[in-house]
């Protein structure tokens, strides 16, 4: 039906963050020794990558060549493994280190 096609055409594309970000779901992060943490994809066809915090702009970042190359281009660049591992940390503040006493203490 060509009135149906005309509809699909309009639909909206992810953008690449947004693809990047549903990419990121099948990401397993785990912490690393001695710092940092260690993204692997679930299917295991990648190789592992080392996420640090990066010490001036306590950004992470990432030893993927996505991260290196675009995110010389694009400060504030996050490439899958970044999102991902965001996604983590998060998780385990909320379930280990969120306190609201201290929350309300930073904004008071
Ligand atoms: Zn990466």
């Amino acid at each position: 039906m060509p009135a149906r096609k005309k509809e699909a055409a309009t639909v909206h594309p992810f953008t690449p963050a947004e693809q990047r970000a549903a990419r990121s779901e099948r990401i397993k992060v785990y912490e690393a020794e001695p710092y940092g943490w260690i993204a692997c994809s679930e299917s295991g066809t990648e190789r592992d990558y080392h996420l640090f915090r990066e010490p001036t702009t306590k950004h992470l970042a990432c030893t993927c060549a996505d991260f290196v190359y675009r995110g010389n281009a694009e400060p504030g660049f996050e490439c899958k493994h970044v999102s991902a591992t965001l996604k983590f940390i998060a998780r385990q503040y909320l379930a280990y280190e969120y306190d609201p006493r201290r929350q309300q203490a930073r904004v008071a």
